[in-house]
């Protein structure tokens, strides 16, 4: 039976949609702690998100019939019309390429588009998504493909061109890279200025103000790091 759970952290209302015969205090213990390490880092924020809806899933069977449609193995949360669906620790490890380990780091990624999306909605790819994976720690440190990069720097870099594309040409990992590299120049004070980049426009211009240079310059910078 499902049943929904009410709580508050900070100045933020949480919802869990959760199974009644599957046990919930692990998982409320990692969501209120995340909740507080995500909220700490968007504290430069006026807009917060004031409630945060979240729906266990327990297989991924559930997970894709909540989706409406198939999902991969590495697949195992995503916010939908602004509701977290995630899969609950153990079908992490059972259904997913995931181990249960990593539930906290998957909830603070979750959390953090949460926390981006209230204050732009949308932003570009690679600041949401590498935004999500440095607040939540999540580096795989693999090597970048060359080829992959420049398809990336030349059709994902100053707009949004689709989703499946980016995914497909390292996006998460080079998402990583471009806001590891923007925090490690300017400080943590460059993440406002990246969120307010638009997602439904060319920011050709905001990107060479936030890098101080030209786009050939910043993507230069990129081809760098990746060495
Ligand atoms: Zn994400």
């Amino acid at each position: 039976m499902r049943n929904k759970k009410q709580f508050v952290v900070g100045n933020i209302g949480i919802e869990m949609n959760y199974e009644t015969s599957h046990p919930l205090a692990e998982v409320e213990a990692v969501i209120r702690s995340s909740v507080k390490k995500v909220g700490e880092f968007f504290s430069f924020s006026p807009t917060l998100p004031e409630t945060i809806q979240l729906e266990l899933m327990y297989s991924r069977q559930e997970y894709n019939n909540r989706l409406g449609r198939e999902t991969e193995d590495w697949m195992s949360a995503r916010v939908e019309d602004g509701v977290t669906i995630i899969l609950d620790p153990d079908a992490l490890e059972k259904y997913s390429s995931h181990s249960r380990q990593e539930f906290p780091a998957i909830v603070v990624h979750e959390l953090t588009h949460i926390f981006t999306q209230a204050i732009n909605k949308p932003t570009l790819d690679w600041v949401n998504e590498g935004l999500a994976q440095y607040v939540a720690g999540q580096d795989s440190g693999r090597p970048i493909d060359a080829e992959k990069l420049e398809y990336f720097l030349d059709h994902h870099f100053v707009a949004n061109t689709g989703y499946n594309d980016f995914i497909a040409h390292s996006g998460y990992r080079i998402s990583f890279l471009l806001v590891s590299h923007l925090v490690k120049q300017y400080g943590e004070s460059v993440i406002a200025r990246m969120i307010s980049l638009p997602g439904d426009a060319d920011c050709t211009v905001q990107i060479e103000k936030i890098f101080g240079t030209t786009i050939e310059g910043a993507k230069e910078r990129l081809r760098q790091e990746t060495k």
